[in-house]
């Protein structure tokens, strides 16, 4: 049996944990390639050295010396910053996990594409920014990406044989996040200690309090039409408290396919990670009889402003991904850091939306890494200037 030439691009998160746990069950079967990190030098070299990667790489060129060290008499070669990611990214696997968290994700991804690997995306960021870019360079280099979010892998499983014609619409849930029993008028004082604490899923900082605001499900959507080229009309967000159903598929037969299994990251990794063949994965079973009910509501959107500016950003299309997506990340940046409150997040986004997607120039500009760099760095500018403009609680 060969080898299966495996890469891991934000090996030290905690899906990039995940994904080594799966394959770190069946060491016999794969080599691995790259493991990259951002900051995290300890977990890297650990990583690095049990699974006897080829070459380990850490984003912040600081931390070389400090990475060398750590792989010491290990066959691991050390490497850092952007243009060795890049690198890393660019050698030949047939597999690797996307799984760097922001728009940091794309040129790798990009990178293990034209390369022809089969891209397993947990990183939406990449979708929500150049969906569009990600898949030409799969189908022009016979590369595939495979989703990994929880409900794009549930909707991807839920087509399988399926003529992608005869759906009528995509419902994907939502745990409503650490907020959703708080009444509105208190989202104003949540802390980001409060924020960064998911009730059913374990996961990390940032996406928690993406889930928190909803900001997630934002990205979500706009992943759903991206990969699936599905209509923002057909698209629906569901609450549902419990995580189980993952997402439904509507048919224009009228019935719905649904997927459920336990919030647990390695059913959409292990898929991936095995398609097109189901193998056992260590995840928990249901037992559907002890959970007794499921519970459904429509979201309410004056407590998730957030979800309205996904549609916003799929009508208007071209770059307005990217600028929703760098402006939602600094908006972040300014709450963790504590520059601005929660319920300040959507409002900062939806002015920055409001001042650059009526520019038809970032609509009609093509997508290329020049033009994304561009309407991203726009996207920074004019967050900045808005926050500095907007008063912090
Ligand atoms: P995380 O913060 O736990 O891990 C992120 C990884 O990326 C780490 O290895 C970190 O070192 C690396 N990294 C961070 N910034 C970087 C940079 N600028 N350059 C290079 N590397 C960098 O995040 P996570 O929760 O594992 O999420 C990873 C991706 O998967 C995100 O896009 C997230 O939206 C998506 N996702 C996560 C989950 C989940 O359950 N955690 C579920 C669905 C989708
Ligand atoms: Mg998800």
């Amino acid at each position: 049996m060969s080898l299966r030439r495996v890469s891991v691009f934000g090996a030290t998160g905690s899906i990039g944990q995940s994904t080594l746990d799966l394959i770190g069950r069946a060491p016999d079967h794969y080599n691995v390639v790259a493991l990259t990190a951002g900051r995290n030098v300890a977990q890297l070299a650990e990583d690095a050295r049990r699974f006897k990667a080829e070459v380990a790489v850490i984003s912040d060129e600081s931390l070389l010396p400090e990475l060398r060290l750590a792989l010491q008499g290990c066959s691991t070669e050390a490497a850092a910053g952007v243009l060795a990611l890049n690198e890393a990214a660019s050698r030949p696997v047939d597999w690797v996990m996307s799984a760097i968290v922001g728009a940091a994700g794309l040129e790798p991804g990009l990178k293990a594409l034209e390369q022809g690997a089969t891209l397993a995306l947990a990183n939406k960021e990449s979708l929500v920014t150049a969906g569009k870019l990600l898949l030409k360079t799969a189908a022009e280099n016979g590369a595939r990406v495979l989703p990994v979010d929880s409900e794009h892998s549930a909707v991807f499983q839920a087509l399988v044989g399926e003529d992608i014609s005869a759906v009528e619409r995509v419902i994907i849930t939502a745990s409503g996040g650490a907020f959703r029993d708080w009444p509105v008028e208190r989202l104003k004082q949540a802390t980001v200690a409060q924020a960064s604490s998911h009730p059913n899923w374990d996961m990390g900082q940032r996406i928690t309090i993406d889930s928190a605001s909803m900001f997630n499900k934002a990205l979500e959507v706009i992943e759903t039409h991206e990969y699936f080229g599905f209509l923002p009309d057909q698209i629906e967000v569901l609450i549902h408290p419990q995580s189980l159903v993952h997402a439904l598929v509507g048919f224009q037969d009228g019935g719905l396919m649904a997927h459920l299994g336990a919030p647990d990251m390695r059913h959409a990794i292990g898929y991936a990670l095995h398609y097109p063949k189901r193998e056992k994965l260590p995840v928990a079973r249901l037992n559907l009889a002890e959970i007794g009910q499921l519970d459904f509501a429509a979201p309410d959107i004056e407590r998730y402003p957030a979800l309205a500016l996904a549609n916003t950003v799929m009508e208007r299309g071209g770059l307005s991904g990217a600028v929703f997506n760098v402006a939602k990340d600094a908006a972040l940046d300014a709450f963790i850091a504590g520059q601005i409150g929660f319920t300040q997040m959507s409002e900062v986004v939806e002015e920055v939306l409001d001042l650059l997607l009526p520019d038809n120039g970032l609509i009609d500009a093509p997508m290329n890494l020049d033009n994304l760099r561009h309407a991203t760095q726009l996207g920074q500018s004019t967050t900045a200037q808005v926050m500095r403009a907007t008063k912090a609680i």
